[in-house]
């Protein structure tokens, strides 16, 4: 297969496949093909962003990898949604130690609707956010919602809205939860775009998907007309029905990235949880083959590595792009 026609083709689903087969140096070609569609596409800035798990656990839906679903004994630690001021102290944290690009504000939650009790507490935090600083993109990662809700958080300074797919909606119940369907995920979604915020969706590889089920997924979020998308490694969490599941091949994890690149071309594809314990010494190659996002500081329930480390890989990754000063640039946004 001429690989080089994807820098500006979309593979149809059948090549998508194909490619996940490659190996040895057919491979290494799929690889430098995605980092020339980032390069092209996307140019050389590297997003980076930084979490706060605002309200976390005791969550009624069952998604079988999750530490925060009330359904499992995962022993963490749960609190109902977080002070303003802690918010606000972990978003200025957050753009001058960080250089955050995109600060994400995550309900553990079924949802989130206008008359929750937590809605008006959420408005009122993204609006001082965005008061105190105009720049940096505003997240919401708050389970399910309808237009009117997403209406709300956009007027009140957020703009994008995370719902992950987490996988192929054909194979959602059966690897992913039973308590809600994809469907009620790709009606947040759409409703998010509706209402005019950005979308943020992805996935989770390692929850035993086949080629065929990871091409489907890819195929969704393009239809969807995904801006960000995350690419999480599944960290098999004790309790949860995923505890025992083996892990993902680091040549299959980075061929998805790189195919995904190749399908979405333009989103940024942002490496999430499970980057540090799965990838380890092959973690710089996914930057190698169309990522052009990472989360620092910490996940939702499990900590990243030190953001010294992350702030110097970052800058290293982005002089082997040959980035040029004004990417190079370490932003107080
Ligand atoms: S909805 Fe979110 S917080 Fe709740 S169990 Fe699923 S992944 Fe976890």
């Amino acid at each position: 297969m001429d690989l080089r026609k994807f820098i500006d083709e979309v593979p149809t689903e059948a090549e998508a496949l194909e490619l996940f087969n490659l190996k040895g140096s057919k491979l290494m070609e799929l690889f430098t093909v995605a980092n020339e569609v980032r390069e092209k596409y996307c140019g050389n800035r590297l997003n980076i962003t930084t979490l706060t798990n605002a309200k976390a656990g005791e969550c009624l839906e069952d998604c079988k990898f999750c530490a925060q679903s009330i359904h499992y004994a995962t022993n963490i630690d749960t609190y109902t949604l977080k002070d303003k001021a802690k918010i606000v102290e972990e978003f200025d944290r957050a753009i001058k130690v960080n250089g955050a690009d995109t600060f994400c504000l995550v309900t553990a939650t079924r949802g989130l609707v206008k008359d929750d009790s937590d809605y008006s507490r959420i408005v009122d935090i993204a609006k001082e956010l965005k008061q105190r600083n105009h720049n940096i993109k505003l997240c919401a990662s708050m389970g399910m919602t309808d237009k009117v809700t997403a209406k709300g958080l956009k007027e009140a300074g957020i703009d994008i809205y995370n719902s992950n797919l987490q996988t192929a909606p054909s194979a959602y119940d059966k690897r992913v939860a039973t308590t809600h369907t994809s469907q009620d995920r790709l009606n947040t979604l759409r409703a998010a775009k509706e209402a005019g915020l950005e979308i943020c969706t992805g996935g989770i590889v390692g929850l035993g998907e086949t080629y065929e089920e990871q091409v489907e997924m890819a195929y969704t979020l393009k239809s969807l007309g995904a801006n960000v998308v995350p690419i999480n490694v599944l960290s098999a969490i004790k309790g949860t029905p995923y505890e025992n599941q083996g892990t993902k091949e680091i040549y299959d994890i980075l061929k998805t990235i790189a195919i995904y690149r190749l399908i979405l071309k333009s989103s940024l594809i942002k490496i999430a949880a499970g980057r540090e314990k799965r990838l380890k010494d092959f973690m710089g190659m996914s930057f190698m083959c169309g990522a052009n996002s990472m989360i620092v500081s910490g996940y939702l329930t499990t900590c990243g590595r030190d953001i010294e480390d992350d702030l110097k890989f970052i800058d290293d990754i982005k002089k082997l792009w040959g980035a040029s000063e004004d990417d190079l640039k370490f932003e107080e946004i």
